[in-house]
């Protein structure tokens, strides 16, 4: 099995819709780090998993400098952000979104 890792940095706002006070729920920003994996039992005709370059272009082209609920149609909570990334790229089997640097949510297929 061959494996890649992207790392992508995106500076975006959001707000949460919760069902609790928070003040998540007041629009805000963070500097999301990312780091999405991919893996392939055989490489492509180029010899790659997946292009590094598709990755930025499918995530970090998408959300970076945008308010993020303006262009994912769902609650964009780290861990549904994780989600949208794995079933983004077809190569994608685990997607880290850490929010901060004591925030950390990851998707992983099973
Ligand atoms: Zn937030």
């Amino acid at each position: 099995m061959y494996y890649i890792r992207k790392r992508l940095e995106i500076s975006a706002s959001h707000y949460l819709k919760l069902s609790y006070d928070s003040k998540c729920s007041e629009l805000h920003g963070h500097n999301w780090i990312i780091h999405v994996y991919c893996r392939a039992r055989e490489l492509n005709h180029d010899g790659m998993v997946c292009d590094f370059t598709t990755i930025k272009e499918l995530i970090q082209d998408k959300i970076d400098h945008t308010c993020i609920n303006n262009v994912l149609p769902f609650n964009p909570t780290a861990e549904n952000m994780a989600r949208w990334i794995v079933d983004t790229i077809p190569e994608c089997y685990r997607a880290d979104v850490q929010e901060s640097e004591g925030n950390l949510a990851w998707y992983e297929e099973d």
